[in-house]
């Protein structure tokens, strides 16, 4: 790196991705990286956090075991470093508290100097002369600087999806993400309605029905899948979450890809099928001991909300028989899933980026997306790489390719092949 001024690599965003690349290169001296984040300090995912919910998979994905189990930023380090290896070993557990998870995240962010919170990227250009990008940033929202950068790796993440329908209709209509801030004001509601059936539905009808013998309020949970389902995490499925099935499914058609993906729901969709029996058992228990009112609708969809004095009426439809109905909640929880929104600071690079035909982000096999492989993008590409794009467990996968791409050479090796099962047949069986 010659010029001190330009970065070879500007993170935007950090959410455990963009976090894991900085673990990553931290110690790389001949990479000079930084990174911004808008919130005042790393936080992951803490408005939906119930104190019991752990991660959905195990502690080996943290944010560097996967590509370099020796760093210093592993989960067991922060364990050892925190005198809590002891306690974790006595548990047996491989599956950590989210709370936990993100205790760890902010240790790590904590000992990055090159990882810059409430700094807001507001605006990314290419300037053709100096043929480099010019990333510029807000500082504690008052402060404009630029930074120049050889390569920017957008990790920006996801945000709640809302329906246009409900978009600004009334106060009572919040989102699973900031569940926790406003848990006590629910509990002095008559009726709550959550509509969603995936994780973190059921997290917080789990959560709401603990307490509904002392509360007393109606508690309704609707979803629109015909089941309540839980996300298969046989074996043999979890192979679909390895290197090897990524690249198979990279290599299809895009018509294939997205026909494929409709098919996966319960791969990364459903609810943990350890929380699906807590339910049930916490179901049963309350209403044996208690007068109850809950209700579970599978196969609705919600069509349409409207504030009538200061109560929620709700349309549903249940898809089975095709007929609607209404109900009458004083909240209703939105827990259905996240997007990836294109950032309004791309704009500028709109003619670099590459696109499918359906106006998505065209991401190449390297994670790039663009003809000169220097605009990375994480948590991107479910259509292109899989339903594992957003899954932590390939987040040090994904860095370690974009970083030996970075550098023209491996610095992390990359597993090709760990699944048993084939995805494709062998090119010598091949019958013409
Ligand atoms: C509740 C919940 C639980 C989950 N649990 C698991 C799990 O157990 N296992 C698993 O594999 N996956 C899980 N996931 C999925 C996935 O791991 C998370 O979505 C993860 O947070 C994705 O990380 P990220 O780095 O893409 O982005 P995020 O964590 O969303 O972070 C993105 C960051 O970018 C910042 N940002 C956005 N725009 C700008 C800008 N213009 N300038 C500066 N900063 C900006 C945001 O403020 C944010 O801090 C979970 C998801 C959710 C929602």
């Amino acid at each position: 790196m010659k010029n001190e001024n330009i970065y070879d690599v500007v993170g935007i965003g950090v959410g455990p991705f963009n976090l894991s690349l900085a673990c990553l290169t931290e110690e790389m001296s001949e990479l000079k990286t930084i990174f911004f984040d808008n919130k005042k300090e790393f936080d992951w995912h803490s408005g939906i956090m119930p104190e019991w919910s752990t991660l959905q998979i195990p502690f080996i994905a943290d944010l560097v075991s996967f590509a370099d189990p020796k760093n210093k930023f592993s989960f067991l380090n922060y364990l050892k470093e925190n005198n809590n290896l002891y306690q974790f070993f006595i548990r047996e557990s491989f599956f950590i508290l989210r709370a936990e998870y993100n205790h760890y995240c902010k240790w790590a962010a904590q000992q990055l100097s090159n990882v810059h919170f409430s700094s807001h990227v507001e605006n990314v250009h290419y300037d053709q002369d100096k043929q480099h990008y010019v990333v510029t940033v807000r500082k504690n929202n008052v402060e404009e600087f630029s930074v120049l950068a050889k390569n920017i790796v957008l990790g920006t993440g996801t945000t709640p999806i809302t329906p246009e329908f409900c978009k600004n209709i009334s106060n009572e209509v919040h989102s699973s993400a900031n569940y926790i801030k406003h848990k006590s004001e629910y509990q002095h509601k008559k009726s709550i309605t959550i509509v969603g059936g995936g994780q973190s539905g059921a997290e917080i009808y789990y959560d709401l029905l603990s307490e509904i013998d002392v509360h007393q309020y109606q508690l309704n949970w609707v979803t629109k899948a015909p089941h309540f389902f839980s996300m298969d995490l046989g074996k043999l499925t979890l192979e679909y979450t390895s290197p090897d099935y990524t690249q198979h499914f990279f290599s299809l058609n895009q018509d294939k890809r997205d026909q494929v993906i409709q098919s996966q729901s319960a791969l990364y969709k459903g609810i943990e099928i350890g929380l699906v029996n807590r339910i049930y058992d916490l179901l049963y228990q309350k209403s044996k001991t208690s007068k109850i009112q809950t209700r579970l609708l599978p196969n609705c969809v919600i069509e349409s909300v409207t504030n009538q004095d200061n109560q929620l009426d709700l349309v549903f439809k249940n898809l089975d028989v095709n007929q609607k109905f209404k109900m009458k909640s004083d909240v209703l929880i939105l827990a259905l899933g996240y997007e990836y929104k294109i950032p309004s600071f791309l704009q500028p690079l709109n003619n670099i980026v590459n696109w499918d035909n359906k106006g998505r982000i065209k991401v190449n096999q390297n994670y790039s997306a663009n003809d000169h492989e220097n605009i990375f993008v994480q948590n991107v590409g479910i259509y292109s790489h899989g339903f594992t794009v957003p899954d932590l467990g390939m987040g040090c996968y994904r860095n370690a390719i974009i970083i030996n791409k970075i550098m023209g050479k491996e610095i992390y090796p990359v597993e090709q092949r760990i699944a048993f099962q084939e995805f494709k047949p062998l090119p010598e069986e091949i019958v013409a």
